[in-house]
């Protein structure tokens, strides 16, 4: 029987597992409803990888559409603690142009529509009901899968931006040049529609989440053209895909062992009462 358990989860692309020799495709379901797409599990460097297509392997889902609660959920089930989370962003400073690769340590919430926690007090399908908590949530990324990441990319000559805040808007339309002024106003660096809630559910589940942004536009207030348009954002993306899968792969091999973390991220329920059990 083919194993069906990994410690390291991806949230990206088929382009970065498509691939891989002997993938095996897990499908789970949670008390959360289906993931993007089955898990995608092989091996990389002799570290046991579970790939999630975030939009699932179509690209059918839009950024307000994922259930990233069943996404992060399905991770932990399989047995991942630590989660890269690759993802297109649009630059707010004319220095961050397309190809830059920046690796975040701060994040703005401007989504709208999308559940960003498992402990709401409601009743899940199963009768149990988690209680209600607040997550630490000051520090939003693993500060170790941060420099993995970034000494990963500085290894294949990639000189990765380290630090800077990454704004999550709602999508799926582009910003307006009004929005996209003040977000490079406030001094935010970048701006995506993916990588929240998906950081604070992998933190809500004692994960470790590292969000490694690709600069694949200037964002409308920082250009002087017709705008974002998805294109261009998708011939960058294939442009980069190639190297950032070297990176991405390096960091995996990169990551500390389950039992050898260390780092904010574990700690996170001490002194909580979840009322559920965590897969
Ligand atoms: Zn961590």
């Amino acid at each position: 029987m083919a194993d069906t358990r990994a410690e390291i989860g991806v949230i990206g692309g088929s382009g970065f597992y498509s691939f891989l020799e002997d993938v095996t495709e897990v499908a789970v379901d949670t008390p959360y409803g289906s993931p993007s797409d089955s898990l995608f599990l092989g091996e990389l460097g002799g570290r046991k990888v579970a790939f999630l297509p975030r939009h699932g392997r179509n690209h059918k889902v839009p950024p307000h559409r994922i259930n990233y609660r069943a996404n992060l959920w399905a991770l932990r089930s399989v047995g991942v603690r630590q989660v890269l989370g690759p993802c297109a962003v649009g630059g707010l400073r004319p220095e961050y142009g397309p190809g830059t690769l920046l690796v975040p340590d701060q994040l703005v919430d401007r989504t709208k529509t999308r559940a960003q926690t498992y402990f709401d007090g409601e009743p899940r399908p199963d009768g149990t009901v988690p209680n209600v908590v607040h997550a630490t949530f000051a520090d939003p990324y693993c500060p170790v899968g941060r420099s993995v990441a970034i000494k990963s990319a500085r290894d294949h000559e990639w000189d990765a931006v380290d630090g800077g805040t990454m704004v999550v808007v709602e999508g799926p339309r582009f910003s307006t040049r009004a929005e996209s002024r003040w977000h490079a106003a406030a001094g935010w660096s970048v701006v995506g529609m993916t990588g929240h809630p998906e950081a604070v559910l992998a933190r809500e589940l004692a994960l470790c989440y590292t969000s490694i942004a690709l600069v694949t536009d200037l964002d409308a207030g920082t250009e002087t053209g017709e705008g974002v348009s998805h294109t261009e954002v998708m011939r960058v993306f294939g442009e980069n895909v190639g190297r950032l899968r070297k990176v991405l792969f390096d960091a995996v091999a990169g990551l500390p062992r389950t039992e050898d973390r260390d780092c904010l991220c574990t700690g996170v329920h001490d002194g909580w009462d979840l009322g559920i059990e965590l897969p």
